[in-house]
């Protein structure tokens, strides 16, 4: 049967799983975040205990990333208005900070009709740190040479430990 269902977890299953060195589950303790980690090391956030349903810990996840202000994002809004192509984006902004491919991966579940899939995105982005004390500016690059503009809230956490 089933145990009674908690508001808050404080169960501790959760916390001793995340101590067993062949557990799955893992604490973060700088996000204040249990993770399920997979054999690729790829990471799921628990967000509510699954032995008796109580909401976990707050993450302290936002916390790692500036906030920007409306106004902030205001600002930027008139900056970027009218520029379509890279040599606007050139032309308004100056050389990029970085100049690089990303990619990005969305996954579809799929259904009893359609097969799971999933699509990569390759993309030339233009990446602007210092023309906001909150935000990176990126603008991925499509046909034509036509820009998409994003925003993306500046890391302000620990350092990051090095990874190869
Ligand atoms: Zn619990």
């Amino acid at each position: 049967m089933a145990p009674p269902r908690r508001e808050i977890c404080d169960c501790g299953v959760l916390e001793r799983a995340s101590k067993e060195p062949e557990h799955p589950i893992r604490f973060d303790p700088h996000l204040n975040e249990y993770h399920v980690v997979t054999k690729a090391g790829g990471i799921m956030i628990i967000y509510y205990c699954f032995f008796c349903g109580g909401r976990v810990p707050e993450s302290k996840r936002s916390s790692l990333f500036a906030h920007a202000t409306d106004a902030e994002l205001n600002r930027i809004t008139h900056l970027i208005k009218g520029i379509n192509t890279v040599s606007d984006v050139l032309a308004r902004f100056g050389v990029p900070d970085e100049d690089t491919e990303r990619i990005s991966r969305v996954g579809h579940p799929g259904d009893d009709r359609n097969p799971p899939s999933g699509e990569w995105f390759l993309r030339r982005t233009l990446v602007y740190k210092n023309i906001s004390e909150t935000i990176q500016l990126h603008f991925s690059v499509g046909a034509n040479d036509s820009v998409h503009p994003s925003w993306h809230g500046k890391y302000i956490g620990p350092p990051k430990p090095i990874s190869d």
